[in-house]
Parts: structure tokens; C-alpha cells; sequence
């Protein structure tokens, strides 16, 4: 089962510039210990090396903290990453994510410019301003309002070319459709749903979270109203965690970026090389299937799930609740909960063939 999903070179490489962040997100799961910031002349390196991989798709993110801190130094490294792979016998697709509030003028402009099918961002929304903060709050001044400052600056990006980041909390849940109706009202029809999974979710929040994606579902699936894509499923870790990996502030490759709610100490054993070296192809391999062989032992249910193809495994949710001293079962019992209801919804999205994993979970509409 292992050596089936887990792919031997990395498909996908995480950029981290730092864990600085000018948020601190109450469900931030990103431990922020390192203090190291990564300059352009590493990022370049990584993406050589990262670039001489065998395969021919590849995605690069910058989704872990927030890459708009120096906004020079991402848009060097994007100019970088589309010159790179210009004329190369491989496809690239880019993907940012960003929280909004820094976004001047001149990055706007540039995003304009260069944001198309290959290059998306994403954008951190969790619906309009009472869900948005609740838990989206500034580092320094907790009074100030984080969507006041994000939506003016979302509003002047070109909708088509953005995805909505939107995490659901239990605490916020009931509002979940009417954000939703937020997003499409103002334009924004591309959303990624992302439930906190480091919480409990009670019986009646699962409830309540499958009647609201009911009614969002509905809402999609009249689609001579809407235009866009739903994602109930991508944001649930796994199926990239078995091809990419993370590089990280302290010019350091890591086995993914699951790593970053740990410690930065206790990241060490997961290191698989670094700038000057190069990347231990062997070690991540061995450190992936350590990990993974462990992880089978605590809950082998996921491998003979029915559904395991769309919600894939918890590696992370293991990880993180060894190092936490956590209980995994209770926690796992939890996501696998929250799982169900997503991936059993999912299958009402409508789609031309419902056999086919992207259709049938990401609802992308062609009628207008
Ligand atoms: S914006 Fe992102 S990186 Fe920053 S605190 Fe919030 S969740 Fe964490
Ligand atoms: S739904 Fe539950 S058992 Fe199935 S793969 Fe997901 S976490 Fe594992």
C-alpha cells in the first residue's frame, strides 16, 4: 500500500520564507520557532534542484505563513520560477497563499498581471467580517478588525483567478452557508472549505456542518447561477504529503510541511537535506515509511476504508499527537468523523462522471 502512494521524487515543493506572520490566527497550526527568513539566491537553489526532479507535473506553493512579509522577495521568486520553467519539458503550476492584509498596490498590479491558470492564489477568508474575526486576528492588536484590511485589498484582485481558503470552526459553523452566499454575492465562486481538525467537533457540530454544506451544495449545484469551483475534499491532508516537501526559512528541505506544528528542535529528525547537499532522497523514503508503518499499526481501518481514495490517511493528525502526547484514537475518531460528512457530501456535488476523483469532488461548472 505504501510503496503504491508514495511517490519517489517530489512533485510538489512548499516554499516557507520564514514563519513570521503579522497574524496570529487562533487555528494556525504552524508552531512559528524559527526565527531564519529565506533570501532569494536559496530560493533559487531550491528551485534548481527542485526543477532537475523526473516529474512532469509539478506545484510549487508558497502556502505555509504568510509569503506577502517581503513582497519584493516573492515576486523575484515568482519572476524566477516562470523564466526557470519556460520552455521545459515539464507542466507548472504555482500556488500563494496569502491572509490579504499587506497586499500594496504594486503587488496587486503584479498579481493582475501574472495570476492565470497556472499561477493561483489563494486567498484566507472565512466568510464576512463576524466568522472572519472570530478567529483571524492581528499579532499586535487584537481590537483591529483582519477583514477590514483583507477585503479591500481582495476586492480589487481579479476573482476568476483566486481561490477562497475558508476554514470551518465549530464554533462558527451555522454561518457556514451564509458565508458562503458571501463569497459567490461578491463574485468569488472558487472556495476551498478546510475544517479545523486540531478540535473536537461535537455531535451536534457535525450535524449542523453537514446541513449547512447541504444547503451550500444546493446552492453550486443550480448552476445557472454559478460559475465556480467547490472543493470539499483537497484541503484534507494526504495526497500530497506522499510527493512533496517542504523548504523551510533555515534553507533546510523537510519531509513535508506537516512538520511545522512541531517545535523547530523537534523537527530535526526530519530533515532530508538542504541547499548545499541536496536532497537525501533515500532518508526521506525511509524517514516517509517509518512513519507511515507506524501510523498503519494505530489505525489500520484507514487502509481497507471504502473511501480512503478521497480522504486519504492522517499522517499529520499521528505526527502531531505523538509529539503532543495526545489521544490519538479520540482525535482520529474525531477527523474521520468530519471526514465522512465531507467526503459523503461530496458525492452529491454534481459532475459529468462520478467516477472520476478531480469531478466528483470539485464541482466545476462549464454552463453559465
Ligand atoms: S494568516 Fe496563516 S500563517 Fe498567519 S497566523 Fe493566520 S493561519 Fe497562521
Ligand atoms: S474516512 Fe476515516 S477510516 Fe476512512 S480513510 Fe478517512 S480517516 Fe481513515
Amino acid at each position: 500500500m505504501t510503496n503504491k502512494i508514495f511517490s519517489q521524487y517530489p512533485s510538489q515543493m512548499d516554499i516557507s520564507f520564514s514563519e513570521n506572520c503579522n497574524l496570529a490566527c487562533k487555528y494556525c497550526f504552524v508552531k512559528k520557532t524559527n526565527s531564519a527568513i529565506l533570501d532569494l539566491p536559496s530560493v533559487q537553489k531550491a528551485v534548481d534542484i527542485f526543477f532537475s526532479f523526473p516529474p512532469k507535473k509539478k506545484t510549487i506553493t508558497f502556502t505555509t505563513c504568510e509569503p506577502f512579509l517581503d513582497q519584493e522577495l516573492f515576486k523575484q521568486s515568482i519572476t524566477y520560477i516562470l523564466r526557470k520553467s519556460k520552455n521545459r519539458d515539464f507542466q507548472l503550476q504555482i500556488v500563494a497563499t496569502t491572509n490579504g492584509t499587506l497586499l500594496n498596490d504594486k503587488t496587486i498590479t503584479f498579481l493582475n498581471k501574472y495570476l492565470n491558470d497556472k499561477f493561483i492564489l489563494n486567498i484566507g477568508l472565512d466568510g464576512a467580517k463576524k466568522s472572519n474575526d472570530a478567529y483571524r486576528i492581528f499579532k499586535t492588536d487584537h481590537t483591529k478588525s483582519v477583514f477590514a484590511d483583507s477585503w479591500k485589498n481582495f476586492k480589487k484582485l481579479p476573482r476568476q483567478k483566486v481561490r477562497v481558503i475558508s476554514t470551518i470552526t465549530p464554533s462558527e459553523v451555522s454561518s457556514l452557508g451564509e458565508n458562503t452566499k458571501f463569497f459567490l454575492k461578491n463574485g468569488f465562486e472558487n472556495i476551498d472549505f478546510f475544517p479545523q481538525i486540531f478540535t473536537f467537533w461535537s455531535k451536534d457540530n457535525l450535524k449542523k456542518l453537514s446541513a449547512e454544506l447541504t444547503y451550500i451544495i444546493e446552492c453550486f449545484n443550480d448552476k445557472t447561477t454559478y460559475n465556480g469551483e467547490l472543493r470539499l475534499l483537497n484541503r484534507l491532508w494526504g495526497r500530497s504529503d506522499y510527493r512533496s516537501i517542504l523548504f523551510s526559512g533555515d534553507r533546510k528541505f523537510y519531509l513535508f510541511e506537516w512538520v511545522l506544528p512541531l517545535p523547530h528542535k523537534a523537527r530535526e529528525e526530519y530533515i532530508i537535506g538542504d541547499i548545499d547537499t541536496g536532497l537525501n532522497l533515500k532518508k526521506r523514503k525511509s524517514i516517509f515509511l517509518k512513519l507511515f508503518s507506524e501510523f498503519s499499526k494505530k489505525s489500520n481501518q484507514c487502509m481497507q476504508c471504502d473511501i480512503n481514495d478521497f480522504c486519504s490517511y492522517p499522517l499529520p493528525l499521528y505526527l502531531w499527537s505523538q509529539y503532543y502526547k495526545k489521544d490519538f484514537n479520540k482525535y482520529f475518531d474525531n477527523f474521520c468523523n468530519v471526514a465522512r460528512t465531507m467526503v459523503n457530501l461530496s458525492k452529491k456535488i454534481k459532475s459529468q462522471d462520478k467516477t472520476d476523483r478531480e469531478k466528483w469532488t470539485h464541482a466545476k461548472k462549464t454552463n453559465k
